[in-house]
């Protein structure tokens, strides 16, 4: 008996034990089954049957136009629906017509990414100027409107350092090509273009423009003001309107307009002489004394210029090496001499009265030269001369009333130098 009741009461123990156990397992299991998430754990991902709705994140691009394009094609491309880019392109059309769309023009885009595809939320693009087009999404509709661009008229100064050519020193300094061409006429009647400047040699170019909204210069308006400093020499010409019309004059007031040009070429392809590398085909760049003359070496069929008014007195083939030469015969004594032309052009026939700066032939190699070059004379009263010492008279200078005038606006212009460094310098 007494063995049985141990049994039993070992049995009750056994249950006991493997009832505390049963539970503890099943309460252990149930803990892994449901985690409780306290607020500071990271939220489980829960992968759902339904779709969440996407927030819409607005995104912005540019796209431009190519070849041959057109607005509607241009959307499409993109992932735009047809109809919604039509719409777009008609609402375009109301302000700027198809035809004048031009290619590289650029429009700026709002739009969302959707499973649909992309919806614009706005369109827009600069149209002249002064005005760009607006198109909004407003109620499920395109709406189009035109907004002015405020422009402020501005000073604006360009400045650099001539490497090889004024010409490409000053396009590397930003300064528009119809802009350069400009300082270029201005300053080829005081400067020698290949010997009279020297590698290292400062410009500077003052000129009015337009500024937008955001800071940036949108338009060059006038030439102001050049200055070209080279070996000791600081050139400085000033515009100044005289009855509408722009001149150029120096600091003396006297006018840049000389009777012969210093550089009697497109200055566009000269490069400077000491920036020239590879002259071994024609060493003698500059003034040489033995055949009287000065050497511009150019490109092939660049365009030789008439130094000054005057008369053909001779043009075709020549002896003495010159090859294809023209000479003129100008006032005051003058003549000039253009030697080794590959072509000379239309027009140009003894007896012609020639402009200063008509296009006399194209540069070449005819008769005794090595290499592409212009050689050019200048003879006053039957002797040669050196052409870069030639100081011929300027066509005007400013007295009286109208220099005080001119030396108010030159005044201005240098304040206007010094106060834009000034504010670029404290980067305003
Ligand atoms: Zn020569």
């Amino acid at each position: 008996m007494r063995s049985l009741h141990l049994y039993y009461r070992q049995l009750g123990t056994a249950l006991t034990l493997c009832m505390i156990l049963f539970c503890s397992t099943r309460l252990f299991n149930h803990h892994r089954a449901a985690p409780e998430i306290s607020p500071k754990d990271p939220a489980p991902s829960i992968v759902s049957s339904t779709p969440q709705p996407a927030i819409p994140t607005i995104e912005e691009t540019m796209l431009t136009l190519g070849n041959g394009g057109s607005i509607q094609k241009l959307l499409t491309g993109f992932g735009v629906d047809k109809d919604t880019a039509l719409n777009i392109a008609t609402t375009f059309s109301q302000y700027v017509p198809h035809k004048n769309l031009k290619a590289g023009q650029n429009f700026s885009v709002r739009y969302v990414r959707s499973e649909q595809g992309i919806k614009i939320e706005s369109f827009q693009a600069q149209s002249s100027i002064d005005q760009k087009v607006v198109i909004t999404k407003t109620d499920g509709r395109y709406i189009g409107k035109a907004e002015q661009i405020q422009l402020t008229p501005v000073v604006h100064v360009f400045e650099g350092k001539v490497n090889s050519s004024f010409y490409s020193a000053a396009l590397k300094a930003g300064v528009p090509t119809k802009l350069v061409q400009e300082a270029v006429d201005v300053l080829s009647y005081v400067v020698n273009f290949q010997h009279g400047i020297q590698a290292g040699a400062s410009f500077k170019i003052l000129c009015d423009a337009l500024r937008n909204d955001k800071g940036d210069i949108i338009q060059i308006k006038q030439l102001r003001f050049v200055s070209l400093q080279t070996g000791g020499q600081d050139h400085k010409l000033f515009a100044f309107t005289q009855e509408g019309k722009v001149r150029f004059f120096n600091e003396k007031g006297e006018s840049v307009v000389r009777s012969l040009l210093q550089t009697p070429l497109n200055a566009a392809q000269l490069r400077v002489t000491s920036g020239f590398s590879n002259n071994r085909r024609h060493p003698i760049l500059g003034y040489c004394r033995a055949h009287k003359g000065v050497d511009f070496g150019a490109p092939t069929g660049t365009p030789v210029l008439a130094a000054g008014e005057g008369r053909v007195i001779f043009c075709g083939w020549s002896g003495g090496g010159y090859g294809n030469l023209v000479h003129l015969r100008h006032s005051g004594g003058y003549e000039t001499k253009y030697a080794h032309l590959k072509s000379i052009s239309k027009g140009i026939r003894p007896g012609a009265v020639v402009s200063q700066r008509q296009v006399l032939g194209g540069v070449g190699m005819t008769g005794t030269a090595t290499g592409p070059h212009l050689h050019f004379e200048v003879i006053l009263n039957k002797c040669h001369i050196n052409p870069m010492k030639v100081s011929a008279l300027p066509s005007l200078k400013l007295t009286g009333g109208i220099l005080k005038k001119f030396e108010a606006v030159k005044s201005t212009t240098q304040q206007e130098m010094v106060s834009f460094v000034h504010t670029k310098a404290t980067g305003l």
